[in-house]
């Protein structure tokens, strides 16, 4: 195509025309002899000058001969000699002079004009504006064909803009990614897939279509996208989604349209859309805005996934932080309907990526990887990798033959630095906090009968709103709850407030959602199930709201007022006595909670099979053990 190989030869006729004008300029400019006004005059009174051309800023002309005692330095003298096949021209800056020319009349000495702008001027303006428009024109027209080096144009407008990575420039496997083990195991279905997808094929086998990853930024989702690749040895299509969003309407859907035309020639392969946020933006989140070209680009993203048959081998991967925000479409069947979620890593984890990282660092023999992962709860693999990077380079700036534990240290301090203002990593003090407040939740339900076993306890801060978890199975629906289970619920909900209280003496915002929950309960318990001897067998629904028919006025409460503070009062000694019932527990189990506490400060996690362990070696066991069956049979 033409206009391709044009411009650039037009980049070099300017760029020559650029230095022709310099140098003349400087040819022109460096010739004349500068000097003062007061010199000049000095000549003219003694008649050594000629050919004068004024300008309204310098005066510049000839002088006759160089017999001009002691008017010139020596310096100015010998440069009119170097320059004397010039004809000993000089120039000097003007001043406020208004008798000038009629001293020259009166002298007789020839002289002319000169406007300030010269031709010289001239052209270096016009050359300027020529080439911003065409640099203009070329922007433009780069945008239009949307290729920076690669065939292109005008005509190529719908060209995808992805880039094609094949095995050998990706280079990268599983071995690279450390730390999210879940998620790499999920997705060895797929390399497998991919790696010999006729086998899977003979035995009918479902693939599926699309693979969405989520996680954290920074946990390593593009990484694993282009490892799955890696591992595969199958090329790579990766776009991101938020390159469609900037571009003209019309271009992203044929671009998506493109993406999938050469993926499917390439099969086996994957195509990667990074940041699918940016694209499949759930359009009732932005009602008023409606952004036309991501609409179209998502829907002819739709189309394309569900127009294609996934045996031919093509497996569509998307990474997203916000998966909340995706449209509700992007996650139907047969589209990404495969999440694989990706942790921050624990503290084994974060060991293992800074492993990967440290592979071709200079390590001293003072360096424990172990307590760099220790000292960063809440890192995810991108901070880690920038923790190696920045110690490799605080080393090498203190001169150092391989990088020491020092280095180590006062790298995580700056990059804690960097997170703490974007309240990513806690202070040892509140890791301290969180770690009781969830051993306390743990431990009182392994004490208590007819509780959810725990599953797993977790001190790693998951974005601002939850510092830690304890997780409880099974999350079976049950219709029916016993009272003394909705007491021990409440007991478990308040175990990590109460934990706080004897440990710090004091009490910190962690526990608002549990209390929340916890009230939440209490108050169904005398308003709804009819469990207070105090207010007896009736119920008290303040938020009985018809779905269709009443206006918010006709959810008025049925009760009087004098009931309703028989209500709170009974609500609140069914939380204060929870609360005493669950102070006695944890007193008489302090060691055991201390020993969770110090587990979970060491190893961030702990799996229910790991807590019963522990608490086994203190001879703990639940108060009264009852069978399972017996509880799934009144959930029957
Ligand atoms: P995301 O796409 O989730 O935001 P990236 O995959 O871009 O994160 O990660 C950025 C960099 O951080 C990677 O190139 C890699 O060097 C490092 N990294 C992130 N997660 C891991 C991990 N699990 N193992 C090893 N390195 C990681
Ligand atoms: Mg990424
Ligand atoms: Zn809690």
């Amino acid at each position: 195509m033409g206009e391709r190989r044009w411009p650039i030869s037009l980049w070099y006729l300017l760029a020559g025309l650029f230095v022709v004008v310099l140098l003349y300029s400087y040819g022109l400019y460096e010739a004349p002899q500068e000097i003062s006004y007061s010199q000049f005059k000095a000549l003219l009174n003694a008649g050594k000058v000629t050919d004068l051309v004024l300008t309204p800023d310098e005066v510049q002309g000839r002088l006759t001969d160089l017999e001009v005692d002691n008017i010139l330095s020596s310096e100015q003298v010998s440069h009119f000699k170097r320059w004397g096949q010039r004809e000993l021209r000089f120039r000097a800056v003007r001043v406020e002079d208004p008798k000038l020319v009629e001293v020259l009349e009166a002298k007789g000495i020839p002289f002319a004009g000169r406007t300030a702008s010269t031709w010289l001027m001239n052209i270096v303006s016009w050359v300027l504006s020529v080439a911003l428009f065409i640099g203009i024109w070329l922007f433009v027209l780069r945008r239009l064909s949307g290729s920076a080096g690669g065939p292109g144009g005008l005509m190529a407008v719908g060209r995808s803009r992805a880039k094609v990575y094949v095995e050998s420039e990706t280079k990268v496997t599983f071995a690279d990614v450390a730390g999210i083990d879940e998620a790499k195991e999920e997705l060895r279905e797929i390399v497998e897939f991919l790696k010999t997808p006729e086998r899977f094929r003979r035995l009918g086998g479902k693939i599926p279509k699309g693979v969405l990853l989520v996680g954290a930024p920074g946990t390593g989702k593009t990484l694993l996208a282009r490892a799955v690749a890696g591992e595969a040895k199958v090329p790579f299509f990766s776009i991101s989604g938020s390159e469609f969003v900037e571009l003209f309407v019309g271009v992203g859907a044929a671009r998506v349209r493109d993406l999938f035309e050469q993926a499917k020639q390439k099969a086996p392969c994957i195509v990667f859309i990074d940041e699918l946020d940016a694209l499949g933006k759930s359009r009732a989140i932005n009602p008023l805005g409606t952004h036309d070209e991501r609409e179209q680009t998502l829907n002819q993203l739709l189309v394309e996934m569900d127009g294609f048959d996934p045996n031919v081998g093509v497996i569509i991967m998307a990474a997203t932080n916000r998966p909340e925000i995706l449209d509700p479409a992007l996650l139907r069947a047969g589209r990404f309907d495969r999440h694989v979620v990706l942790d921050r890593p624990d503290v084994r984890g974060r060991e293992a990526i800074l492993r990967v990282h440290t592979r071709s660092v200079k390590l001293g023999p003072d360096v424990d990887l172990q307590v760099v992962a220790q000292r960063t709860p809440g890192f995810v693999g991108a901070d880690l990798a920038n923790v190696v990077n920045e110690a490799a380079l605080l080393a090498a700036r203190r001169n150092r033959e391989y990088v020491t534990m020092q280095d180590f240290d006062d790298a995580v301090d700056r990059i804690i630095a960097g997170l703490e203002r974007k309240t990513r990593v806690m202070s040892p003090r509140e890791k301290r906090i969180v770690a009781y407040h969830e051993a306390g939740h743990a431990v009182v339900a392994s004490l208590l009968p007819n509780v959810d076993p725990v599953r797993k306890i977790s001190i790693i801060p998951r974005g601002i709103g939850a510092l830690g978890y304890t997780q409880q199975l099974p999350t079976e629906d049950r219709y029916l709850m016993t009272r003394s289970e909705l007491e021990n619920r409440l007991a478990v909900l308040l175990g990590g407030r109460v934990a706080e209280e004897m440990v710090f003496g004091d009490v910190s915002t962690g526990a608002q959602d549990d209390l929340q929950k916890a009230t939440d309960i209490a108050l169904a318990m005398v308003s709804r199930y009819g469990m207070s001897e105090a207010l007896g067998l009736r119920t008290f629904e303040s938020d009985r709201r018809p779905l269709f028919l009443e206006s918010p006025m006709a959810s008025r409460r049925d009760y009087s007022e004098a009931k309703a503070a028989a209500i709170d009062s009974e609500v609140e000694r069914i939380l204060k006595s929870a609360h005493q019932r669950v102070r006695e527990l944890l007193q008489a189990h302090r060691r055991e909670l201390e020993a969770v506490a110090d587990w979970l400060l060491e190893k961030e996690v702990l799996d229910g099979d790991q807590l019963r362990a522990l608490l086994q070696q203190y001879g703990v066991q639940r108060e009264q053990r009852e069978p399972r069956e017996q509880r799934t049979a009144a959930g029957s």
